[in-house]
């Protein structure tokens, strides 16, 4: 098989000019070095690897069970080939334990290289195991959940069950393999669909603090985060796993990824919406809803109360591929969002959102929320 690199990899011309632009705000940049994406990308891993110039002796091999058998298999015997030498370990939770186990196995072992290959959980935790040992990573994922495959930030769930989001550094190169995406579960790319569209919230919000209390965030970041989701709006989406959708959804998630790396925080992805979904963790932990579904599912009330002009098209399209946007889907009832809602704004209060700007008591969330939910 033939992969044109050149051709898979977003335009990193671009890139530069948009690194140039975060430098000048003195802030230090990092974004992954490559982006690789096509059909069977994965059977062509040594010929990736060569063309970036990865030379790898010793090398990290994080998956699961399921995913090995999907091809991660196939991605050890071809580095074996070449002479790598690797440890192959599963990974079950995205917890600190298992962190500090992989970190632990990193300091033994001297790896050169380390390969996350699997759903958010295995690629969040190999984000920020080779973050902390400042050792390159390669983010393969399986599935299209979160815009977690190729940003700086690692959800890693804390002692009491709380997801909690780490800065670290962004994978050094993703590979993406629609091959693989395609036979991904529904639920995992409506998540991936929740998480995208929750930007056109988040970058309302940016621009209102950008208003209201000066807050420096560059419009063409703004822009990268948002391309994907609007996109995402004008797509025929009756088939969630047609070439067009997932190519859209996919290149969406990237942008979004890489917006927040050339921004240096989750800023321009994660506004008032994602500190409701924080909120529902924090209040009602141990639910097994995906990321994805939580902020999609908050991104409707935020939409209405930012009075956001794509609400009426993100509702649309939440029905056209069968997204679960009522409340009573996380098994949450509306007295109890209320006080997630109020709860809220306790996170990261530093951001400025529309939360803050309406100041939204519980009388004006519970008359909200017969009207959306
Ligand atoms: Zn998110």
């Amino acid at each position: 098989m033939n992969i044109d690199l050149n051709k898979n990899i977003i335009n990193l011309n671009k890139m530069a000019q948009m690194k140039k632009l975060a430098f000048d705000r003195k802030k230090p940049v990092k974004v992954p070095t490559f982006i690789v994406r096509g059909e069977n990308t994965v059977a062509d891993i040594s010929r990736i690897l060569d063309e970036q110039k990865i030379h790898c002796r010793n090398l990290l091999f994080l998956c699961d069970e399921t995913t090995f058998k999907i091809g991660g298999k196939e991605i050890i015997e071809s580095l074996k080939k070449k002479g790598v030498e690797i440890v192959k370990k599963f990974i079950q939770r995205s917890d600190e334990k298992t962190v500090r186990l992989v970190e632990k196995t990193i300091k033994y072992h001297k790896f050169d290289l380390l390969i996350g290959f699997g759903g958010g959980r295995i690629l969040d935790v190999a984000k920020l195991a080779a973050g902390n040992n400042r050792i390159r990573y390669i983010s393969i994922p399986t599935i299209l959940s979160n815009d977690g495959i190729s940003s700086p930030v690692s959800v890693i769930t804390n002692k009491k069950g709380i997801p909690i989001s780490h800065l670290t550094y962004p994978p050094y190169g993703v590979i993406i393999d629609y091959a693989i995406i395609k036979k991904a579960p529904l639920r995992h790319l409506r998540a991936g669909v929740g998480d995208l569209v929750s930007n056109l919230s988040a970058v309302f919000d940016c621009r209102l603090a950008r208003k209201r209390k000066n807050e420096c965030i560059d419009e063409k970041i703004l822009r990268l985060s948002e391309i994907g989701a609007k996109k995402l709006l004008k797509v025929n989406a009756y088939d969630i796993k047609s070439k067009e959708f997932l190519e859209t959804l996919c290149d969406g998630l990237l942008k979004s990824g890489l917006a927040m790396c050339l921004f240096g925080s989750s800023r321009p992805a994660s506004g008032s919406e994602h500190k409701i979904s924080h909120a529902m963790d924090y209040l009602f932990p141990g639910r097994d809803s995906l990321h994805g579904e939580q902020v999609g599912i908050a991104t409707l009330f935020t939409m209405a109360i930012q009075k956001n002009p794509h609400l009426k098209s993100v509702k649309r399209l939440f029905k056209n591929i069968k997204f679960p946007y009522k409340l009573s889907y996380l098994k949450i009832r509306p007295d109890d969002f209320v006080k997630i809602v109020v709860y809220a704004k306790k996170i990261r209060p530093w951001r400025y959102t529309i939360l803050e700007d309406k100041k939204m008591c519980p009388e004006k969330i519970s008359k909200i929320i017969p009207e959306i939910f």
